[in-house]
């Protein structure tokens, strides 16, 4: 008999209650199916997706040319270690070089191991002593002990002490602080140059520039976390395009695969070397799935002008949504490049979430109130006038007290 057998959406919730670590809170909905920016439940509804993979599908759902680079991958070689050399993984390096500063990578399979990659490279590049790393409150670098130590946010670190110490929590936008800050045993900044966990923040002006001035004057690394805010996703290639400012070590993950798993640390030239043979490793890291998903990514943001594109499509978003600003109180701002994008209300924004479930929008909340939107490059315009009018239209509501909804996360 198989160990699959076809369940109902109850048993299935119940397979989970039973079996599965209780560690993140799940809207009562299994997904079954998902077409460029549509997903299906296990009920048969439907429902347009703005955010979907948490940011991982910025080419949508099942993009046709991922499926088929990885279909005919799956069949030639599924996995080899880095004892190996590969082809499509050297082919990845130099894309992703090409298209950045010119860089080496190193390859992983998640945004926090890209940030721990990125911690030890800064440690062995500086040498002995100096082994402080400058973060910013609010910010977001993953779970692991070293990136979960870089979040500068105490509500993930709750019963998780000791952290790894070194981490100096800066406010964001704070040039003054982040000079006062340094000290002879600083070895680099390290921030998102978007902050996205942390409510669509964008820099102030000459922030970054200011950041990678004070980098120089101390001969300081400065890492550049873009795995949510990297990959195209704003337009550009890489958020840092937007601002003219070039960082000493990227990190990416997310939507780098077209929805497969995958990471990437990239670092200039000759700071790269100093993570010497022996000294990391990711045995999943770079395998030929992941790089060939990653290259037909990058294929299909170019040969279907998809950069262009999430500039069209983020003004759009932003068009309707701060028209939506205007007449209503409730939204306290609107912000976002191509397509990130934040919804700022003076209210908590659950409720908004959990109808827009209801109602088959998916979208997301953090921190508390801004509704956080990473939708699809391949949306057409219909889609974002479809999404905006259900999402616009329960902020409304909501502003007026005449939502009721109650979803069990
Ligand atoms: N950095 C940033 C900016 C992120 O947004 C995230 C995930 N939300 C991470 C790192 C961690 O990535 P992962 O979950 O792939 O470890």
């Amino acid at each position: 008999m198989s160990i699959t057998t076809h369940l109902s959406t109850d048993e299935i919730f119940g397979l989970f209650r039973q079996y599965v670590i209780p560690n993140y809170r799940r809207y009562p909905v299994v997904l079954v199916r998902g077409e460029g920016v549509e997903v299906w439940d296990s009920e048969g509804k439907r429902y347009l997706d703005l955010f979907p993979g948490w940011g991982c599908n910025l080419l949508g759902h099942c993009p046709v040319p991922v499926v088929t680079a990885v279909q005919e991958q799956l069949t030639r070689l599924i996995h080899v270690p880095n004892t190996w050399f590969t082809e499509a993984q050297g082919h990845w390096a130099k894309a992703l070089s090409e298209r950045s500063f010119h860089g080496m990578a190193f390859f992983c399979n998640s945004g926090a191991e890209a940030n721990e990659a990125a911690i030890k490279l800064t440690r062995l590049h500086q040498g002995p002593g100096r082994y402080k790393i400058i973060v910013f409150e609010g910010g977001f670098h993953g779970r692991t002990m070293g990136s979960l130590s870089a979040t500068a946010q105490p509500k993930y670190h709750e019963g998780l002490h000791p952290l790894l110490p070194g981490f100096s929590y800066c406010p964001y936008g704070d040039l003054e602080a982040v000079r006062q800050r340094i000290d002879g045993e600083t070895a680099a900044i390290m921030i998102e140059p978007i902050q996205g966990e942390g409510g669509v923040v964008l820099p102030p002006n000459g922030f970054l520039q200011g950041l990678r001035a004070l980098a120089d004057e101390h001969q300081l690394l400065l890492i550049f976390d873009e795995v949510q805010s990297g990959c195209g996703r704003t337009g550009e290639w890489f958020a840092y395009q937007n601002f003219e400012v070039v960082p000493d070590i990227m990190t990416l993950a997310k939507a780098l695969c077209g929805g497969l798993p995958g990471g990437a640390m990239l670092a200039r030239k000759e700071i790269a070397p100093s993570l010497r043979a022996g000294m990391h490793a990711s045995t999943f890291g770079g395998n030929p799935i992941a790089a060939v998903a990653g290259l037909a990514a990058i294929e299909m943001i170019e040969t279907q002008g998809l950069l262009e594109r999430a500039k069209a499509l983020g003004n759009l978003f932003l068009e309707r949504l701060r028209d939506l600003a205007q007449r209503c109180s409730i939204v306290r701002e609107v912000r976002g490049v191509g397509l990130m994008i934040g919804v700022e209300l003076v209210a908590d924004g659950t409720p908004v979430v959990n109808e827009c479930l209801r109602r088959g929008l998916l979208i997301n909340c953090t921190h508390g109130t801004v509704i956080r939107l990473l939708p699809a490059m391949t949306m057409t315009d219909d889609q974002v006038y479809e999404g905006c009018d259900i999402l616009c239209r329960v902020i409304e509501e909501y502003a007026q007290g005449g939502l009721e909804t109650k979803v069990e996360a």
